[in-house]
């Protein structure tokens, strides 16, 4: 639903959020911050600055929906938000954009309180937003899954199921993490074709891969699917989520059920939840597929998903090696790919997920797969860009990478566009890569 909140001619009176290409005040993402080592609480970006909530609770901002909702936005996670429903999240978003216009009824007096309510996000610390229940990586990307699986079975690189089945499996939650920290090298079983026997040693092949993540809103129970056509009202917001991965771990242990060690090590989101709400102006029809390709089958074709399902978002992964940090010089541009590269509407991953009569429940997670595209420079994760690590890749200095090294920092960034509205984006997902635990 497009709203006053969407208007491309609206300003804050925030200094410097007017401009701000990630988070003007068309955008309004929550989050979980903390400062000065102090408690953490929800906020919303706001340019450069974090709104904060609980201040803005204090000083009697909110009524009606918007203050449940606002109540439930302001503690250490943002489930109760999550859960607590399209409508209320909206009134929350309305009523934040209407205190943080610069035509605002309130401008005057709120920016004498200005202090109390907004906090320099580069002096806070971002949190994970939410408590995860369960984290499920789905394989939406196409691309990737056909680049993926000619790497591995050249004659028959997409399995039959792929064009009927949103393929996934459940992945850990426990080790998701926030933009910012470090993962550590994982140790674990490898099997190089020319080895006889595995052996257990740090990982060689680490690798990224550039997924959108999906936070759940309001769950089912058990026993009852969402149909897809309410699916988007089950989902809260988005982010950009980097789902490490140790390949030389993953080909040797995942016959036949699938990925584990490889990817339990970490996984990273970038900590703001762009919500459904700001997305809704950069909705777009899915691509349609491939003539020959078969129709989804019913309970995962919905004529409004097709029609809107998608999300026109842009994403970038950048490289920054420890040469090119003590050097000053930019990161390497590795990728560019686009959110409709997926297969696989979210909506559809939603009624999919549920169809069996699985439960969803408010703050669970969901991994989009790998989004590639097909042409060269599209590529998110480097099994795709080294053909399994056969074709080293050149960076800007000359520096070149099959896998990870320690100290690499990988950044995503994603950027929602359309024409008529002002761009938001995601802010970053950022993690640097340390070494191994010294086996004994
Ligand atoms: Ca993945």
């Amino acid at each position: 639903m497009i709203d006053e909140t969407h208007d491309p001619g609206r300003t804050s009176w925030v200094e410097y959020a007017n401009g701000h290409n990630a988070f003007p005040i068309q955008n309004l993402p929550h989050g979980v911050f903390s400062q000065n080592g102090g408690a953490p609480r929800g906020g919303i970006a706001i340019g450069y600055k974090i709104f904060d909530i609980s201040a803005a609770l204090e000083a009697g901002l909110f009524s009606g929906a918007a203050l449940e909702a606002a109540q439930s936005a302001s503690g250490r996670s943002l489930n109760a938000w999550m859960e607590c429903g399209a409508g209320a999240r909206r009134a929350l978003r309305r009523r934040v954009g209407e205190l943080l216009d610069s035509k605002g009824t309130d401008a005057g007096q709120l920016q004498g309180i200005a202090k109390q309510l907004l906090h320099d996000a580069a002096d806070c610390t971002m949190h994970l937003p939410a408590r995860v229940g369960d984290f499920t990586d789905f394989f939406a990307g196409i691309h990737h899954a056909r680049t993926a699986g000619t790497i591995s079975r050249p004659e028959n690189p997409l399995m039959p199921n792929y064009k009927y089945v949103p393929v996934a499996y459940h992945s850990r939650a426990s080790s998701v993490r926030p933009s910012g920290g470090t993962v550590r090298r994982p140790n674990g079983q490898r099997k190089p074709p020319e080895q006889a026997s595995p052996d257990f040693g740090p990982c060689r092949d680490l690798d990224y891969e550039l997924e959108l993540g999906v936070w759940v809103g309001p769950g089912n129970e058990l026993g009852t699917p969402i149909p897809i056509a309410e699916a988007s009202s089950h989902t809260a917001g988005f982010c950009l989520l980097n789902d490490w991965s140790a390949r030389d771990v993953q080909s040797w242990e995942s016959q036949p059920l699938g990925p584990f060690l490889a990817k339990s090590l970490s996984t990273f989101v970038s900590p703001w939840i762009i919500t459904t709400d700001a997305l809704a102006p950069f909705r777009m029809a899915q691509p349609p597929r491939p003539a020959g390709d078969p129709a989804p089958l019913p309970h995962l074709n919905d004529p409004a998903d097709q029609a809107t399902g998608c999300f026109n978002i842009d994403f970038e992964v950048l490289l920054l090696t420890p040469k090119m940090r003590s050097a000053g010089t930019a990161p390497h541009v590795m990728s560019r790919s686009k959110a409709s590269d997926l297969y696989w509407t979210v909506a559809q991953m939603v009624a999919h997920h549920t169809s069996n009569g699985c439960n969803l429940q408010a703050g669970d997670l969901f991994g989009s797969g790998t989004v590639s595209g097909t042409e060269p420079g599209s590529a998110g994760c480097l099994l795709e860009m080294t053909r399994g690590g056969r074709n080293p890749v050149t960076l800007s200095n000359g520096e070149t990478r099959t896998w990870l090294q320690d100290g690499d920092e990988v950044i995503f960034l994603g950027q929602a566009r359309r024409s008529g509205y002002l761009s938001i984006g995601f802010g970053e997902c950022r993690g640097t890569v340390t070494e191994a635990l010294k086996l004994t």
